[in-house]
Order: C-alpha cells, then sequence, then structure tokens
C-alpha cells in the first residue's frame, strides 16, 4: 500500500488506506478533496504532519472539474480594485508554472476593445501595465496593445462594426481536474493518506470540541471513525453544511453562484485564439480552443438549487450562444452545435448588496468555538497559499498545544505528480524523446504522446511502456492505449466508477463526447473484471455515466 515515500492512489488500496485512518489519532483531517482540500494535505503531509483526507464523491467531481480551467493573473480583479489578489495570483500562477509545467500552459489572450466595452484603450493599456507588473508577468509575455487592424488580423471573427483595437496579454491553461488529482498524488506521495467516496457524516465531541468524524465508504457502506488533532472543512459549495452539523453557521456565510460552460466543435467556432470578449450586460466572456473544440463561458448567476450536479439550463446555455453570436457574428452558432457542457458553483462568502460578478473571489478561514476549522472562497489559482494559510493556522494551534516547533511551508518547490522538468524546455525535450520511442504503439502519431504528457508528465512512459507489452500481447493499437491509461488510473489516480476515468483523468466527456459512447462499454468492462462488480454494481455504474453522458447536452427549465 505504501511507496518507499508514502501512499498510491490504488483503487484497490482504498480500504486499507480509509483503516490506517482510523489508527490512532491523526494530525489533521481533511474533509473534502477537491483543489483546496487536495492542496491543504499536500502541505500538511510534506511538514511531515499525520494527515488524512475524505472525499464523498470523486477527487475534483465538486467545483474543482467545472471551471474556466485557467490559472488567471486576475486582470479582472484589478476592475475590483483587489490589488494584493492580483499581486498573491500572479506569483502563484508561476510557482505553479514551475512546478507542474505539464498541466499548466500559457495561452495568448486576446481582449478585443469595442464601444462602449468594459475597458476604454487607455484604461487597457493601463490596466494591463499594472497587472504585468502586479503579477510579476515575465518580461517576453507582457501586454501588447493592438491596432483595430492588427486586432481583425488576429481574429477575424470579430464582429467589426464596434471593435477600436484589442489588448494581447497571457493567461494560463490548465487541466482543473488533473491539477486536483496530481496535488492529491503529491499529497499522497508524502504521506497523506486520502480516500475518494468517503463521507463524513457526522462530527465527534468531546468535551464540546471536535475531535472525530464518522465516515461511511460510499462503496462499501462501511464505517470508520477517525479521531484527528484538527479537523478542516474544506468542502467547498457544502462547506456551510458542515457548518451547521458543527452548530457554527453564523456570522460570514457562503454565496453560492452557477457557471455554466459550453463545448462546440473548432470547426463551429473556429477561433485562431483565445479571446475574453465582452458581451451586452456588461458581463466578460471566454472562448477557448482546446483538442479541436471551443468552450465558452462563464455564466455568473445566484444559485439555490441541490449542490451535486447543477444542471445547465436552457436559458445559460442561450445566453452563452448569444453572447458568442454577439461577437463572432458569423458563426451563428445555435444549440444544436453545442456537444458538450458543464455546470459548477462558486463557494464565495456573502457580501450585503453586491451582484454575483461583484462578489470578492478572495478565500477566508473560519474557526468555530469546537475548533472546526473551515475554508471558505477563494480560487483555483491560488489554492496553494490558501492551504499554507491554513496549515500555519493548523500547526500554530498544534505547536501552542504540544510545545513543538513544526517545519514552515515547503510547497513552493515541491513537483506536482508527473512534474518532475527542470525547465519547460526540458518538457518538450521529453516530448521529442518519447514519440521517437514510442513510435510504434502510437503510430507516429504525435497528438497521443503531447495528449498524454499533458495529462501525466513523466508518467506517460509509464502508460506508453504498458501500452507497448499489450501490444505486443496482439491487442490492438487504439485498445492497448486506452487500456493501459485506464491501468495507471486504477493503480495510481483511485478511479472507481467509470466516470472518473472518463470525465475527470481523461476529460473525455467535455471535449470528445462521441468517444465516450465509444469506449464506455470497454472501460465497463475491463472494471467489472479488475474491481470485481457485482452484476448491480456494473448497471448502477452505467447509469450513472449515462444520466452524466446525456445531461452534457441537455438542458433543463
Ligand atoms: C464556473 C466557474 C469557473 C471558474 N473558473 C476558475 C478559473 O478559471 N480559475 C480559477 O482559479 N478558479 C476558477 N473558479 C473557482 C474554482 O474552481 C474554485 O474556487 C475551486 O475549484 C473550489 O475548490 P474547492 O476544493 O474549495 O471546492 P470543491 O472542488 O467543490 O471541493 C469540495 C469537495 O468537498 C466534498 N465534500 C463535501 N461535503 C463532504 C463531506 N461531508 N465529506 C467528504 N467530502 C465532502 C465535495 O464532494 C467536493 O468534491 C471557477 C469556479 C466556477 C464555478
Amino acid at each position: 500500500m505504501t511507496t518507499p515515500f508514502g501512499y498510491k492512489l490504488n483503487t484497490k488500496h482504498r480500504e486499507a488506506i480509509l483503516q490506517r485512518m482510523t489508527v490512532g489519532k491523526l494530525d489533521i483531517l481533511v474533509i473534502g478533496g477537491g483543489i483546496t482540500g487536495a492542496g491543504i494535505a499536500m502541505d500538511a503531509a510534506s511538514r511531515g504532519l499525520n494527515t488524512g483526507l475524505v472525499e464523498k464523491q470523486d477527487f475534483g467531481a465538486g467545483t474543482s472539474s467545472r471551471s474556466t480551467k485557467l490559472i488567471h493573473g486576475g486582470l479582472r480583479y484589478l476592475k475590483q480594485g483587489e490589488f494584493n489578489l492580483v499581486r498573491e495570483v500572479g506569483r502563484e500562477r508561476a510557482i505553479l508554472y514551475r512546478n507542474a509545467p505539464h498541466i499548466v500552459h500559457p495561452e495568448r489572450m486576446l481582449l478585443p476593445l469595442v464601444k462602449g466595452g468594459t475597458y476604454g484603450k487607455l484604461a487597457t493599456s493601463i490596466g494591463l501595465w499594472v497587472y504585468d507588473r502586479l503579477a510579476g508577468v515575465a518580461k517576453d509575455e507582457r501586454r501588447r496593445m493592438l491596432t483595430r487592424e492588427e486586432t481583425i488580423g488576429l481574429e477575424p471573427l470579430l464582429r467589426q462594426d464596434i471593435l477600436s483595437g484589442g489588448g494581447l496579454y497571457i493567461e494560463y491553461r490548465t487541466d482543473d481536474a488533473r491539477l486536483t488529482i496530481e496535488t492529491m498524488k503529491t499529497a499522497a506521495s508524502c504521506g497523506a493518506k486520502c480516500v475518494n467516496y468517503a463521507e463524513a457524516v457526522q462530527f465527534i465531541y468531546e468535551k464540546e470540541k471536535v475531535t472525530g468524524v464518522r465516515v461511511i465508504d460510499r462503496i462499501t457502506g462501511k464505517e470508520y471513525t477517525i479521531y484527528a488533532s484538527k479537523i478542516v472543512n474544506a468542502a467547498g459549495p457544502w462547506v456551510d453544511r458542515l457548518r451547521i452539523e458543527d452548530k457554527s453557521l453564523y456570522g460570514k456565510r457562503l454565496h453560492l453562484t452557477k457557471g455554466v460552460h459550453l463545448v462546440v466543435p473548432h470547426k463551429r467556432l473556429p477561433l485562431k485564439q483565445s479571446v475574453y470578449f465582452d458581451v451586452p450586460d456588461g458581463r466578460m466572456i471566454f472562448a477557448i480552443p482546446r483538442d479541436g473544440r471551443t468552450y465558452i463561458g462563464t455564466t455568473d448567476t445566484n444559485y439555490e438549487g441541490p449542490l451535486e450536479r447543477p444542471q445547465v439550463t436552457m436559458e445559460d446555455a442561450t445566453y452563452l450562444i448569444t453572447s458568442v453570436n454577439y461577437m463572432f457574428p458569423s458563426a451563428k452558432l445555435n444549440i444544436e452545435d453545442v456537444e458538450s457542457s458543464w455546470s459548477g458553483l462558486r463557494p464565495l462568502i456573502h457580501e450585503d448588496g453586491k451582484t454575483p460578478s461583484e462578489l470578492s473571489r478572495r478565500d477566508e478561514i473560519f474557526q468555530s468555538p469546537s475548533g472546526l476549522i473551515t475554508i471558505a472562497g477563494g480560487k483555483l489559482s491560488g489554492f496553494r497559499k490558501m492551504a499554507q494559510r491554513v496549515v500555519d493556522a493548523v500547526t500554530e494551534r498544534l505547536a501552542a498545544e504540544r510545545h513543538y516547533r513544526f517545519t514552515g511551508c515547503m510547497t513552493d518547490a515541491l513537483k506536482l505528480g508527473g512534474g518532475n522538468f527542470s525547465s519547460p524546455g526540458e518538457l518538450e525535450l521529453f516530448r521529442m524523446e518519447l514519440r521517437l520511442k514510442y513510435r510504434e504503439v502510437t503510430e507516429g502519431k504525435e497528438q497521443i504522446v503531447n495528449s498524454l504528457v499533458d495529462k501525466y508528465g513523466m508518467d506517460a512512459v509509464a502508460i506508453l511502456e504498458d501500452a507497448s507489452r499489450l501490444k505486443q500481447d496482439g491487442m490492438a493499437v487504439e485498445i492497448s492505449l486506452l487500456l493501459a491509461e485506464l491501468r495507471y488510473g486504477l493503480e495510481e489516480e483511485m478511479v472507481v466508477h467509470p466516470g472518473d476515468f472518463l470525465i475527470r483523468r481523461t476529460g473525455l466527456l467535455y471535449f470528445n463526447r462521441p468517444e465516450v459512447g465509444r469506449l464506455h462499454p470497454i472501460v465497463k468492462k475491463y472494471m467489472k473484471d479488475a474491481l470485481n462488480w457485482t452484476e448491480e454494481q456494473a448497471l448502477q455504474y452505467h447509469r450513472e455515466l449515462q444520466s452524466e453522458y446525456e445531461a452534457a447536452v441537455h438542458f433543463g427549465d
């Protein structure tokens, strides 16, 4: 179960890891396996704390697989005067690019300037200049102001009658679910005991202080009691549910807003690069080409429905399509063009009188009288720093109780998952080597190597080696690659349901939905044998994936 350095997220080790959490008392138990919880577990374990983490769904299945998938420098926060936030996320972005260059990619973003738009020419120029400096943007990535003609040259699909020019700046594109799993893997390799499909259902108190949690394994139905010196509520949109359970929901509370994205084939919105554009209601929207598709988002509306799987409504979809057609009129997109979609909830902190878009994206830590530590708000982009603040608070309290000094945060120098590259140049060299070495099993297709490296970094080697072996045993190339990736997911990334693999580990449901229909039966059959599912389990998992597959293109009221 353990590696010389810690744990592996092997699906078959789930129960043993849960069992291990019940032995003695953890230093810290984290509830929630999104990016916030994963970051906290990584930070705590790397400082040597005895760390556990439970996630009631799959890792990243909450908001952390449903974002715009950008590591922002935080341009929009500049408009809200949140200079410190811009400075912090800019610095964090550079650290993340250094530690995980395989899942964080610089992306040129075009900001068209339009009559009556959010940013005027001078304001944009000054804004982007300030942004570059605050966010510590490298010299060769600093903003460039463009004339109207240059802007049209870069993106001919743009509406031209209201266009006056443009700004070009760098954002960083990521895969949020993969960032979460790579962070979780790093936490586990540092010794954190992390398990998905394990729900914290009840707190345990001694003398009114929270000392433990009852956890139910949603796969086996077994119950576990886990004790910890400090318990951290990192449950994203669910944090207030746990605060209610702890009887500490007073003062500040969450304000959930829903954000929706649509995916269309790139040929239906053939942008040459990413664009961040104005829409008539005063908001701004991203359109980002990726993997042969273009995705568009996001909306930002108050939300009060069920927290699991928020739906995309026809109103959401129509809003985004109308917005695209406003700025790219020749696209003439319609609802039938939508190939996939997703919807997520922002766990923001409520501020009286503010609209969803005006609410601060800052994070805050609350400590309840029982000792429960809650982290709320924040962004994917700032997860490392958020984790540092939480673990600093935890070690401060533990140090006072135990008269012991803990080491400080070290995650700024910790490579994530397969990200052990000394520079982006070394990453490119690595891609080239793999293309040559595995020409046979990839049939010389560059895209196959690129996609594996973008997802798994250095660990792409393990997958390609396994695929080569399967191919040598007579398996068709496509199936050997698919099964090798799935086997890696089962051994290293705690894939439990087919959807964990087809939605979050590979991103296929969002960026290649037709493939999900074709590959699902193969994935299901392999997993049924490998994990000894009952017929009932197989049917239940089949239905769950089918429902997500359909929801991606069926919009409710
Ligand atoms: C539409 C949209 C676009 C966004 N775009 C960006 C972007 O481009 N860049 C950026 O930096 N940020 C972005 N964000 C913000 C970012 O996605 C979130 O801040 C971040 O993902 C929140 O992570 P989290 O771990 O706090 O919450 P979550 O990812 O929701 O994780 C919380 C987890 O807790 C689990 N949980 C809840 N209750 C329990 C329990 N009782 N027991 C065990 N587990 C439990 C849940 O299942 C869930 O997985 C966006 C957000 C949205 C909604």
